[in-house]
């Protein structure tokens, strides 16, 4: 048999946590692979996640303003039509095109793209068993594993992805189903009945709490976010636990009840999509062959290094602990292997921001009402409402607000969290100032240019230590 390659570093796993660390591995001149077995690379986020969601979430608004929101801007329309099998390939476009880029970048930084499922053999060999047949050794001095997370199955409900879907089902329907049920409110969960409600589903979603958003979301912001998208014509069921499920008929049957206990109801609906949450994915990896240990949610322990208690096999990404994004991931990637290459690294837990690509969207980042409250934190709010912002108002955008959450004593930002048009994107600033350990009045006294959004966020950030000059 031929020699197993020896590499520096080798990843399993071509996700965002993998394919962005390969890069840098290679940038840092060490000599590195990336096993994938998908045969694309780019992980959840590009091929089934972030990308081809966010690609139906943009059309499917344009779609829904063309419908609804031209009159008043003085655009009158004619026959508006959807073609669905059009959207559908501009999103394939879309994920083709960055998968093809990430294949690009392997190859500009002379990273050996191996096609297959990893799976250890010891603490330095990995067996590939190749999308192409066969089966090749690899052997590095470092293995970092970013396998990513799959969708927590809903017990009872067996995943068809046609009729009972998954989050990969629902940016692939090929009809636009009469009515769908979402079983969690989170974040999957409201992006995903976002595109399909506004291309004509009746959509209700379930949630077992009282709240929507999933964990991490202010109180405050989503209770206005659940407002604006009931308008939209989503319907809520909280406080409400799915507890069986029938799919051998037409449709899908669901029973559910209240959370606490009470009368069971019988939902219809020709679509079940099962958005409750993702869980680490570590199948075939062969774990058990170096002793690798999972925690009880089943994500890899690791140290502040990302190191196993095999010091050279780090975990990086969805499979490990912390909030299952891609620029968290991709953080990590960075960070690990700058502790490979200079013996330090770097990612602030406390400075992630987080975004909903709902319309209007919410993002945030640091800590939010309750979490403060929890911690006995003394805090100041200031808010912004967007119907004071000039640019919401030429924009007819105007739903939303921003809201700074700052440290009574010192001012310092606790959080920022805001609903709006482009709160994505103004995010960032927040995720900025916490970084930097800035303060409310740092942000406040900050010239920001006129007209924009952004004159919101820092009118916010001015309320919280004295007034807000146009509200
Ligand atoms: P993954 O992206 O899951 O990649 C892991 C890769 O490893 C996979 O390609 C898998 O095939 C491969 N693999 C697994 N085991 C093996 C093996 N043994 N051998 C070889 N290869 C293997 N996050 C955001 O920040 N913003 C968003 O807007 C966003 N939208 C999302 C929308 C949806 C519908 C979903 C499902 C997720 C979304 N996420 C979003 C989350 C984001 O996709 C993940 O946090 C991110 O993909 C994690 O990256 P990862 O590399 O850790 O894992
Ligand atoms: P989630 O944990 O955010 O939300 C799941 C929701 O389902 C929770 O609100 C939970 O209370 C509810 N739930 C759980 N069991 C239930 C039941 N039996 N009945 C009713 N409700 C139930 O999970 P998700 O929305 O599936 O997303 C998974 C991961 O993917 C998250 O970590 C999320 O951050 C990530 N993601 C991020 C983005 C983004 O950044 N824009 C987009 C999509 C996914």
């Amino acid at each position: 048999a031929t020699e197993a390659p020896e590499y520096d570093v080798l990843f399993i796993g071509g996700g965002v946590a993998g394919y962005v660390g390969a890069i840098k591995s290679g940038q840092e001149g060490l000599k590195t692979a990336c096993i994938e077995k998908r045969g694309a690379l780019g992980g959840t986020c590009l091929n089934v996640g972030c990308i081809p969601s966010k690609s139906l979430l943009n059309n499917s608004h344009l779609y829904h303003q063309i419908l609804h929101d031209t009159k008043k801007r003085g655009i009158e329309v004619g026959d508006v039509k959807l073609n669905l099998q059009q959207m559908m390939k501009a999103k394939d476009e879309s994920v083709a095109g960055l998968t093809k880029g990430v294949e690009f970048l392997f190859k500009k930084n002379k990273v050996d793209y191996i096609k297959g499922t990893g799976s250890f053999v010891d603490e330095h060999t990995v067996a590939v068993n190749l999308v192409d047949g066969g089966e090749q050794h690899v052997r590095a001095k470092n293995i970092i594993i970013a396998t990513g997370s799959e969708s927590t199955p809903f017990p009872g409900l067996e995943i068809d992805e046609k009729k009972v879907i998954t989050s990969t089902g629902a940016i692939a329907l090929t009809e636009v189903p009469k009515k769908m049920t979402v079983i969690g409110g989170g974040i999957i969960g409201l992006e995903m009945a976002s595109v399909w409600s506004r291309l004509g589903s009746e959509v209700t979603v379930v949630e077992f709490l009282g709240q929507i958003g999933g964990p991490g979301m202010d109180a405050e912001i989503a209770k206005q976010s659940q407002k604006i998208l009931s308008k939209q014509g989503m319907k809520f069921k909280l406080n409400t636990k799915v507890t069986a499920g029938d799919a051998s008929g037409n449709g899908v049957k669901l029973s559910v009840e209240a959370a606490k206990g009470g009368k069971e109801e019988t939902l219809e609906s020709d679509v079940v999509l099962v958005a409750i949450g993702r869980r680490p994915y570590t199948e075939g990896l062969g774990l058990e062959n170096v002793g690798i240990e999972l925690d009880e949610r089943k994500r890899l322990i690791i140290d502040q290094e990302y190191r196993t208690k095999i010091p050279h096999i780090r975990v990086i990404g969805d499979c490990t602990f912390g909030p299952m994004l891609a620029h968290k991931a991709e953080e990590e990637a960075v960070a690990a292997v700058e502790y490979i290459s200079k013996g330090h690294g770097h990612v602030n837990y406390a400075a992630i921001p987080s975004v909903m690509y709902t319309h209007p969207e919410v993002a945030w980042v640091g800590q939010n009402e309750a979490e403060l409250k929890a911690q006995k934190i003394n805090y100041k709010i200031g808010t912004f409402p967007f119907t004071a912002n000039s640019r919401a108002k030429t924009n007819l955008e105007t739903d939303g607000m921003v809201k700074f959450l700052s440290d009574a004593e010192t001012d310092r930002i606790l959080g920022v969290h805001i609903i709006g048009a482009n709160a994505g994107e103004m995010i960032a600033e927040g995720t900025l100032a916490v970084e930097y350990g800035a303060s409310s009045e740092d942000v406040a006294r900050t010239c920001h240019a006129h007209p924009t959004l952004a004159e919101a966020f820092k009118e916010a950030a001015m309320a919280t230590y004295s007034s807000a000059i146009h509200f």
